[in-house]
């Protein structure tokens, strides 16, 4: 096969989030695809940096069974073995599947075919069952269906946009900058999170409401706006049910705007606003997100937004409706499969009336389970039991990313046979793999995804497969053969399996329904443009999509009218005790994605957040005994620990943390958010709780810090000194950022460190410094620098440029255990990622007289390519101007 010339690019979409945005991609270079109507030509930095993530480092590139490298007839057999062996002597519900949101949606359609159909187990989940399970069962409780009725264009619309449980400048930029490109007179922006986050900069009023308060305020509107009479009563009349069963739990739960203020504690006056913005604005759209779904009252928060909407008659219509923002590119592709345990197939349900006869008939089969599946939590409890014999996870790092992440790796070491599809060989999961299998990854797979606006764009293929890479549909279909249901998985292509999936659509009778595209054709497949479903014929035999659903009043429900929900207020179940007091919140940082398995492959994109980091209020500090810099261990009451830098911020509530999810034991043994989370979740949807842990906090006490760096990788964890241990990749390099409280002998521990004897060194123990650099042929293969205060260690950026350097003249020889070029400045720690520029730099032009962000964009260039600086940019523009003296001011 060959690859694509460098100089034609291929149309395709971005991997990472649910925005979906355009690309034109080319081997060594990716631009926004104008064309594309979710991002017009826009990129945030991580789809910026697309390109430089496709290396060949840490590949998988052949299949493995117990550590030995097989050809596919092997693997494909190893796997149909261990499936027909635990189905013969267990039961097909002993086989479990754990599928992701980056899949195509061809690959999880052949997923949900297989196990459901043909291995016949009901146990198929998804990792996004973190992400927006919750938005899911409200859409199916209030609509009938999980459709999100509107469109991008409708954030842009809206006079009244209410961002909730959402920061839209971190985890949908592009989305983000559309929203902020359509600020208007007239058009408010109401945003409602505890923290006050990058994406608050838009708000013209932020509600830092207490956490996991949310159905509380939107119970409270409702009321409100039945007893200020700004209901829309004919809608409700005609189009819903169940208004009045809601308007009295909504009464329960806040019978004034006093008492949803001091529930939620915030001001009344603020609550009264953002009522009588919600009553007085007939465009208004609420988007919500994980802060909303994350939660085990995720589905009822949900509908309490939804509940709103109904009560206004705003459903469906241009710039007015609830929004969910999905998490990963393609949730809700897996989602119109029937990738979630408790749905069967195109939005069919196992008690759809007649829904498993009609999808056993599609398929041929007979195996298809009674009763849904376990849920993504409820799965790995089953694994941890024994109950579940053989699990395959496709794409996805549960070991990281699910709650009690100490317990998702004792549940896949006690599974006897784990599978794993990935395109990554070392992962926090594929270290349990019995089986591993290598996967076609972005630019290698063909197919279909469907992004947050019901969206379905092409993923093209424009790299050869490497190794023996292949596509996750072709990989189950050959276990399939090998199974003997070859006949019903001959597939030569996605489009064979993108039709099939189109026709069971056009019988499914739900509004899902791309029927129209079963018959397209190899040539109107590949050149597919981006499209929403439900999809229709046209006259001239093209086929066109649906912008807005449910415009007309008309809901996938029996007699076609919505569901208002009687929602309660049901309070976190991990609340703050005595022992543990702290909410531990978690989230997204603006330049990774999840756990960091292709972002990091791009120094760049770590530069913005360099190591785990626990933000906190002053006062709540103060309180803790910790200060900026510190190092500070979180630890939580099932005896999870976190260990991350202190960062202290008035944007935070005291009270409460937040943590990143990112970073995992392949950057830090101690730096996993879900180890704090306990696994309980929503009822309904089976969402965790991921939102709302607790905490206590202790400051790490050290004596030393250290930084290591190193041409190659040291061996282990075990191997480097000290209780903090992060290690980030950069361009030239491998940088460990170490610290302790213990004493270590660094001259007799150096030569190990650096994988050999340095030929520089400074020691000075009356301050606890020492340093030290190896150099091996001319070239520097190692320095490490230890001081008793970190803030004494010198900035990496000069050392890893010493790196590359094939010979060391005498002033960098000089320089090099200063840690810095003696004649150069330090730009400090990066804000601009698309053009690296540090916050010293931005800091001393604004010192200069930089007074606003255009002029530093004309200065210096940051902020003026994907945008996701600015809110950055604009704090310390802030922050400088407000330290000067008020005369220079
Ligand atoms: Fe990719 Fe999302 Fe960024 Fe768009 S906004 S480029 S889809 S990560």
């Amino acid at each position: 096969m060959k690859s694509t010339p460098d100089t034609i690019a291929v149309d395709t979409t971005c991997p990472y989030c649910g925005v979906g945005c355009g690309v034109k991609a080319r081997p060594a270079m990716v631009e926004g695809d104008s064309s594309h109507p979710a991002n017009s030509g826009r990129l945030c930095v991580k789809g910026a940096a697309l390109h430089e993530t496709l290396v060949p480092a840490g590949r998988l590139l052949a299949p493995r069974v117990k550590g030995r490298e097989v050809d596919w007839t092997g693997a494909a057999g190893a796997v149909a073995g261990a499936i027909r062996d635990a189905v013969d002597r267990y039961g097909p519900g002993s086989v479990g599947f754990y599928l992701s949101g980056q899949l195509l949606t061809e690959d999880y359609y052949i997923a949900n075919k297989l196990a459901k159909g043909f291995i016949g187990t009901p146990h198929v989940d998804t990792n996004s069952r973190l992400c927006m399970s919750s938005a899911v069962a409200a859409h199916k409780r209030a609509f009938g269906e999980d459709c999100v009725p509107g469109c991008y264009e409708d954030l842009e619309l809206a006079d009244l946009l209410v961002l909730t449980g959402s920061n839209a400048a971190w985890a949908h930029p592009v989305l983000y900058q559309r929203m902020k490109a359509a600020a208007r007179a007239g058009r408010k922006v109401v945003v409602i999170d505890p923290r006050k986050t990058a994406t608050t900069e838009l708000a013209d009023l932020h509600l830092a409401l207490k956490p996991g308060t949310d159905t509380i305020l939107f119970n409270g509107l409702l009321a409100w706006l039945a007893d200020q009479d700004r209901l829309d009563r004919d809608y409700l009349d005609n189009h819903c049910r169940g208004f009045e069963e809601a308007l009295a739990s909504a009464r329960r739960a806040g019978p004034s705007v006093a008492m949803v203020a001091r529930q939620c504690d915030l001001a009344p006056a603020d609550v009264e606003c953002f009522f009588r913005w919600f009553a007085e604005t007939p465009r208004t759209v609420t988007a919500f997100s994980q802060g909303i779904n994350q939660s085990v009252a995720g589905t009822d928060k949900g509908n309490s937004i939804i509940n709103c909407h109904l009560a206004t008659g705003r459903v469906g219509l241009p710039g007015a409706g609830p929004f969910s923002l999905t998490g990963q590119p393609n949730a809700m592709g897996g989602r119109e499969v029937g990738g979630l345990a408790n749905t069967l197939a195109c939005h069919l349900d196992y008690d759809s009336p007649g829904a498993r006869e009609l999808v056993a008939g599609f398929w041929g089969t007979d195996r298809l389970p009674e009763q849904p599946g376990l849920k993504a939590v409820d799965l790995f409890d089953a694994v941890y039991r024994g109950e579940i014999r053989v699990l395959w996870i496709m794409g996805t790092n549960p070991a990281v990313s699910l709650p009690q992440s100490d317990r998702i790796g004792e549940a896949l070491a006690r599974c006897p046979t784990v599978i794993v599809s990935d395109c990554v060989a070392d992962t926090d999961t594929t270290a349990f793999a019995d089986i591993l299998l290598p996967a076609a990854g972005w630019g290698e797979k063909d197919g279909t995804v469907t992004n947050s606006e019901r969206r379905i764009s092409r993923q093209r293929k424009f790299l050869p497969l490497p190794g023996d890479v292949r596509p996750d549909w072709w990989i189950m279909s050959e276990v399939a053969g090998a199974l003997g249901h070859g006949p019903a998985f001959r597939y030569e292509t996605p489009l064979d399996i993108f039709r099939e999936h189109a026709a069971l659509s056009g019988i499914a009778g739900r509004c899902f329904n791309i029927a129209p595209m079963a018959s397209l054709g190899p040539e109107q497949y590949d050149q597919l443009t981006p499209i929403q479903w439900p999809v229709v014929a046209r006259a001239d035999g093209r086929v066109q999509g649906t912008r807005r659903l449910f415009s007309d009043g008309r809901f996938a429900t029996p007699d076609g009218k919505a569901r208002l929900v009687a929602v309660e207020t049901v309070a976190p179940v991990q609340s703050p005790t005595d022992d543990y007091p702290l909410i531990v919140n978690t989230g997204r940082v603006r330049d990774q994605w999840h756990t960091m398995t292709r972002t990091a492959l791009t120094p760049k994109l770590l530069a913005h957040r360099t190591e785990p980091f626990i933000e906190l209020h002053p006062e709540e500090a103060g309180r803790r005994g910790v200060e900026a810099g510190d190092l500070g261990i979180l630890s939580g009451p099932d005896g999870g620990e976190y260990m991350g830098r202190i960062r202290v911020t008035p944007e935070m509530r005291s009270g409460e943390v937040f943590i990143p999810i990112h970073w995992n034991r392949r950057f830090t043994p101690m730096g996993l958010a879900s180890s704090l989370i306990r696994p309980v979740t929503d009822p309904v949807s089976g969402q965790p709780e991921s939102k709302h842990g607790t905490a206590r906090l202790r400051r790490l006490k050290t004596r030393w810090h250290a930084r290591l760096m190193r041409r190659s990788e040291v061996p282990g964890w075990s191997d480097l000194p000290g209780q903090y241990r992060v290690r980030q990749p950069l361009a030239n390099s491998q940088l460990w950022s170490l610290a302790g409280g213990g004493e270590v002998r660094w001259a007799t521990e150096v030569e190990d460190l650096l994988g050999g004897p340095p030929q520089l060194l400074m020691a000075d123990p009356a301050e606890g410094r020492f340093r030290a650099a190896r150099l091996c042929e001319g070239r520097l293969e190692g320095v490490l620098m230890v001081d008793s205060d970190g803030a004494n260690l010198p900035d990496s950026a000069w050392l890893d440029t010493v790196f590359a350097l094939a010979e060391l003249d005498e002033p960098v020889r000089r320089s090099l255990l200063a840690g810095r070029a003696l004649d150069s400045d330090d730009a400090g720690a990066l804000v601009c990622s698309c053009f690296q520029v540090g916050e010293n730099q931005i800091c001393q032009a604004i010192a200069e007289g930089v007074g606003d962000v255009e002029t530093l964009g004309r200065k210096l260039r940051c902020g003026t390519n994907c945008g996701s600086c600015l809110p950055e940019l604009k704090a310390l523009l802030a922050e400088v101007q407000q330290s000067r003296p008020v005369a220079e001011v």
